[in-house]
């Protein structure tokens, strides 16, 4: 067999086109920017991120050895509220890579309309290399580093690629440790015993789920038997096929980092569950046929749901996707290069900054909750994302025929015009 491990790299590096994952959201922004008229100077904020922290994090190793890992922290923009964005471990976090992504999270919270600014936080590591003590001083020691900027009204972060729950017990310990008395609303996705929501873990594959069926309907094609593709099998991948499946969706095709299967009958997503617990990765799944993840991306489908990396979907393969419908699980996983291909291609793509929002509006519900200390049932805070991911859809249409442009630069218009209403309200503070 394979050993998994040995692709990763390799599959990865494949993927990654060479397009700065900024300058590919700075050109979405341009468009919309000049869509709406903004004026030079709002133009010119809008354009920068408010800070950028680089810290060095210095971790005692088990062999004994001390290594020093960078991490990066960015608040793009905070003028709708607190900063909030997630934070990723990963041997690609770059400068440049969390900047774009922390500017995707301001224009994510203003699609869905919830009351925050974007941030993003990612730390340059291999969490597949490290045991779970090195995890934690590294979790810790970040987030001293941070600390300055984190709080309940000021920055407040989530999980994001190879971080979880248990991650962001960490992260609220240790500032809670500093500032001698507990503070829950500091960081979301924690554990439920902790003050984490109801529904947190499954929400962002909800909200892609509530996207692909809202445009299966604008689309007027059925949702039953309607064939998908999941490339990405993370918190994002697994959950969106499993609710696809029970909508009644066929999951012809799922991936991780160690490749693909495909099976035009029908997988069943548990079961890939089940299998990745126990063999780490998918790679070696019997049950269907073995492909990469690039041949993944441009097999017979009715929806992909691209639900890993940035810049997976480029100019070089856009021309041999089948699906007619792209639901952007990942952040940033369309390259700029590729909107035109898929729009000639008459594909209709929900972007992430709507696809993905499912996430960050049930950490809105999360902070909310530990604000008010009263604690919401699964059910309210599922109605509550589905009414919101609805509304935030239709919006999007609605602005997107407005100004004759694809549902991107739909979401991009409709952010971009609240950010810069509420700094118009605010005035520049000199
Ligand atoms: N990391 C998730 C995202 O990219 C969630 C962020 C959050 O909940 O703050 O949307």
């Amino acid at each position: 067999m394979t050993d998994a491990k040995q692709l990763i790299r390799p599959e990865r590096d494949r993927f990654l086109a060479d397009e700065n994952p900024f300058e590919a959201m700075m050109s979405r922004f341009d468009y919309a920017a000049q869509l709406l008229r903004l004026d030079g100077g709002l133009y010119k904020v809008l354009r920068n991120p408010e800070k950028q922290i680089i810290v060095s994090v210095p971790v005692a190793m088990d062999s004994g050895e001390v290594e020093v890992f960078t991490g990066y922290r960015v608040l793009y923009n905070t003028s709708r509220g607190p900063a909030k964005g997630g934070i990723r471990f990963d041997l690609g976090v770059t400068l440049e890579e969390v900047k774009a992504l922390a500017a995707w999270m301001t224009w994510k919270c203003a699609v869905v309309n919830i009351p925050f600014g974007g941030s993003k936080g990612g730390v340059v590591c291999d969490p597949t290399t490290m045991s779970a003590s090195e995890l934690e001083k590294l979790t810790r020691r970040y987030t001293a580093s941070i600390i300055e900027t984190l709080g309940p009204d000021s920055d407040v972060p989530a999980p994001d690629m190879n971080t979880n729950e248990r991650v962001m017990a960490w992260v609220m310990d240790t500032y809670s440790m500093h500032k001698r008395h507990t503070v829950t609303a500091v960081v979301t996705g924690k554990p439920i015993e902790m003050g984490g929501s109801a529904g947190r873990r499954e929400a962002t594959g909800r909200g892609c789920m509530i996207c692909t069926r809202e445009a299966l309907r604008h689309l007027g094609m059925p949702l039953g038997g309607a064939a998908a593709v999941v490339q990405g099998f993370g918190n994002v991948g697994s959950v969106t096929a499993e609710l696809l499946r029970r909508e009644g969706c066929r999951i012809v095709g799922a991936s991780d980092v160690s490749g693909g299967v495909y099976n035009a009958k029908g997988l069943d997503p548990q079961d890939l569950v089940a299998w990745r617990q126990a063999h780490r990765y998918l790679s070696g799944y019997p049950k269907g046929e073995r492909v990469t993840n690039e041949e993944l991306l441009t097999a017979e489908c009715d929806v992909l749901v691209p639900a890993a990396l940035e810049n997976v979907i480029t100019a070089r393969n856009a021309g041999d996707i089948k699906a007619k419908v792209i639901v952007e699980g990942a952040n940033g996983p369309t390259a700029a290069g590729a909107d035109d291909i898929l729009d000639r291609k008459g594909i209709f793509v929900v972007p992430d900054i709507l696809a993905n929002a499912g996430g960050v509006t049930v950490s809105y519900f999360e902070w909310v909750q530990d604000r008010g200390g009263y604690f919401w049932s699964e059910e309210t805070v599922n109605n509550r994302l589905t009414e919101i991911m609805v509304h935030s859809f239709g919006h999007v249409l609605e602005v997107s025929k407005r100004y004759s442009v694809n549902m991107r630069i739909g979401a991009y218009t409709l952010a971009i015009d609240r950010v810069a209403a509420v700094h118009r309200l605010r005035g520049l503070y000199a």
